[in-house]
């Protein structure tokens, strides 16, 4: 299991986390850019620190465009891409945030080829997921698939490629999607929905899956 960060105090449990479950969680460090605003002088030393100790990759880093950022367009910019930038150095896969920016994405993404990247919880359109797919972006698709109408979620799915397609915890969707989805536990139930959705056998399809994001953060899983 992959926990991605998006700020320094999260950087702190994390590596506790991490230090308590080794053979279980892969630790992913960044700033995201709900937390710009508020983060430490030196937070690119901090950051360079931690993926210096242990790290599966880098991230949440990104992009917000929504009400709940206030940080200018511009400076989130340039943070995702010093980031982007340290990722590739490292040979490190990168979990991406993008509300509302995908224009933004697509410019910094252009000559990033060749990078192992994830746009995280995505729920945008069949269409943006092409495209990112054509990228040879990953996607990953969380608790937001169960809130939505059969067709958009189709419309999504049949877009990403097996290679490309991963499943999360993370969501901040519509009130009636089950609780669970907000805990690892419930990763099952939006893996089902999906499965069901494709015409899978759920068993094997969960099993290809898991062996995507496997692979996708593959240097740093533990022996
Ligand atoms: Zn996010």
């Amino acid at each position: 299991m992959c926990c991605a960060t998006g700020v320094g105090g999260d950087w702190d449990r994390l590596a506790a986390l991490r230090e308590e479950h080794p053979q279980t969680i892969l630790a992913s460090y960044g700033l995201h850019p709900w937390w710009m605003d508020g983060a430490p002088a030196d937070w690119k030393k901090q950051l360079e620190a931690r993926l210096d100790e242990h790290c599966a990759g880098i991230g949440e880093i990104g992009l917000d465009k929504g009400r709940r950022c206030a940080v200018p367009l511009a400076q989130q910019a340039a943070v995702f891409s010093w980031q982007l930038d340290l990722a590739r150095e490292r040979h490190l896969p990168a979990s991406i945030h993008c509300v509302h920016a995908w224009d933004e994405l697509f410019r910094i993404l252009r000559g990033r080829e060749g990078q192992r990247l994830l746009v995280h919880g995505f729920g945008a359109s069949g269409q943006i997921a092409r495209e990112l797919a054509r990228r040879g972006v990953h996607l990953s698709l969380g608790g937001k698939l169960l809130g939505m109408s059969q067709d958009r979620a189709q419309a999504i799915l049949s877009e990403i490629p097996m290679d490309l397609l991963h499943f999360e915890s993370d969501f901040s969707g519509p009130p009636s999607a089950p609780a669970p989805t907000l805990e690892p536990c419930g990763v099952p139930l939006v893996v089902e929905c999906a499965a069901r959705l494709l015409k899978k056998d759920e068993a094997s399809f969960g099993t290809e899956t898991a062996a995507v994001s496997e692979a996708f953060f593959s240097t740093t899983i533990p022996s």
